[in-house]
């Protein structure tokens, strides 16, 4: 939901790295590549601004390179020696939680003889089979989670937010239900979360459907709950009841109660805890 963020020096080491693991894997001459070419399929960015493929990159479609098998080597290495590898880009990003969903948290581990383990994976942005020329492309290659990636996004080849440049949590709102609200209080029955399109483009919406957001939020419903508990039970009487008791700091106190949940904004659930405790 959030977007990459790379300072422009790490930008530049990864493109580095990046650079020469490809150019150790292909023949050039082999290929009739030129340097420029090599440049525009391995590092540089290939989607216009809506994020189609831009037109000087279908004459790679003529002639028919395919990095997809050694795509397969960036992604899991076949030799100790290879020191560059899809878990060392996706520790080099630095990036938390899923861009994708907001869910799930990615935890990279470096292991005692220095390699690194992702609990990611790599999504090729524009799909594999329509673009397989850029399989290897840097800008093609975005840190995903592994539910939106194998349950979900597959080999859908409508065009999603794109991490790398823009951030889904600025299109979107979640919306708690009134009705599903006041059956909950009535009936016990789910409370309802809508996802709304604020901008009404099709990028978005397709990202909400192909990546079944709506329902996987709405699972969640635990977590609505205790938001809607705790703006029932933190109220000013209760922050001034403990505030006498600890002879403290009222500020400080209302943080401590809500950090976890509602401050921490790169934890996983944030935009949408932030959505709903708005309207509550
Ligand atoms: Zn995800």
């Amino acid at each position: 939901m959030k977007q990459i963020f790379v300072e422009q020096q790490i930008l530049d080491e990864i493109k580095k790295e990046h650079w020469k693991y490809c150019l150790s894997k292909i023949n050039k001459k082999k290929l009739r590549l030129s340097y420029d070419d090599c440049k525009k399929l391995f590092i540089e960015n290939p989607f216009n601004e809506d994020f189609t493929v831009k037109s000087e990159y279908k004459k790679f479609k003529k002639k028919q390179f395919d990095f997809r098998q050694k795509y397969k080597h960036f992604r899991t290495p076949i030799s100790k020696k290879q020191t560059w590898y899809a878990a060392k880009l996706i520790e080099k990003l630095n990036i938390k939680v899923c861009p994708y969903c907001g869910q799930q948290y990615f935890s990279t581990i470096t292991k005692e003889n220095g390699s690194v383990i992702a609990e990611a994976s790599l999504d090729h942005f524009a799909a594999e089979n329509e673009y397989y020329y850029l399989a290897l492309n840097l800008y093609n290659l975005i840190p995903i989670c592994r539910s939106c990636n194998c349950t979900y996004k597959l080999a859908d080849n409508k065009i999603i937010v794109n991490p790398y440049f823009e951030q889904l949590e600025d299109y979107i709102e979640f919306s708690l239900d009134n009705r599903s609200l006041i059956k909950y209080f009535s009936d016990n029955e789910n409370l309802k979360v809508n996802i709304i399109n604020k901008n009404h483009n099709q990028r978005t919406q397709n990202h909400i459907d192909i990546l079944n957001l709506e329902n996987r939020y709405n699972y969640y419903q635990n977590m609505i709950k205790t938001l809607i508990y705790k703006k029932e039970v933190i109220t000013q009487n209760y922050l001034d009841d403990i505030t006498e008791e600890i002879n403290g700091e009222k500020i400080s106190l209302k943080d401590l109660i809500l950090k976890q949940d509602l401050f921490d904004k790169n934890e996983p659930f944030m935009k949408f805890k932030l959505d709903i405790w708005k309207q509550l």
